[in-house]
Order: structure tokens, then C-alpha cells, then sequence
């Protein structure tokens, strides 16, 4: 399973590639050497909706007393994710901005860190 670079055009992307891409850490395509990246925004959202599609199913689940309604809710739950990650747009991002998010990224992880030791 590949992906549509958006930089070339070719199937040069890789679904778990795709998966863990972000501005820091962006996906690299195999036939142009291209880097692209799924948005924050996309990643973040297929997560909440799966979390909230579990937790409805689990509260319907126990509410009816009904296994099979959570194993529904599962399904369902997996299936989107999939439909998303497939669905999901991929942007071109260069090396240089890649590696200043990457950057920023380990920055602001090191201020957290940082900041927890002090609370
Ligand atoms: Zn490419």
C-alpha cells in the first residue's frame, strides 16, 4: 500500500511512512527522494474521532449490555481510521523546513521537561 507523492505524482510513499509523518519528522518519497508531510491538524483529528467513536460504543456497550455493540464500535472505529489515513492530504515540505520543526519540536520537548522537574 503507497501513497501519491504530491511532489512527483508517483506512488512513492509508503502507508506507515504516511502514518508517522509530520513537519519534523516528514516521509520521504522512495521514487524522487521528496519530502512531504500530513498536517498536524488531519493526524490529530482521525485520533480524536476514533477515541470518540470508542467511548460512545463503550458507554452504549455497557449501558446495554451488549459486547457487540462495543465490538461494532471498534470495527467502526478502525475502519474510519483507515478510510482517513487514505484519504488524508500530503504536503510538500523541504529539508530545511523540516529540520527547523524538527528543531523547534525538541526545543519546546526540552522546555517541557525542563519546567515538569520544578512542579
Ligand atoms: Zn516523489
Amino acid at each position: 500500500m503507497t501513497h501519491t507523492c504530491p511532489r512527483c505524482n508517483r506512488p512513492g510513499i509508503g502507508a506507515l511512512a504516511k502514518r508517522w509523518s509530520s513537519r519534523a519528522a516528514p516521509a520521504e518519497c522512495t521514487v524522487c527522494g521528496g519530502l512531504s508531510h500530513v498536517l498536524a491538524s488531519t493526524d490529530s483529528g482521525i485520533w480524536a474521532a476514533g477515541v470518540v467513536i470508542l467511548l460512545v460504543s463503550l458507554i452504549g456497550a455497557l449501558g446495554l449490555h451488549s459486547a457487540l455493540f462495543f465490538a461494532s464500535g471498534l470495527v467502526l472505529a478502525v475502519a474510519l481510521n483507515i478510510w482517513a489515513w487514505r484519504r488524508a492530504k500530503m504536503y510538500p515540505i523541504s529539508a530545511e523546513a523540516a529540520s527547523l520543526a524538527g528543531k523547534v519540536h525538541w526545543t519546546l520537548a526540552g522546555i517541557y521537561a525542563f519546567l515538569a522537574l520544578f512542579q
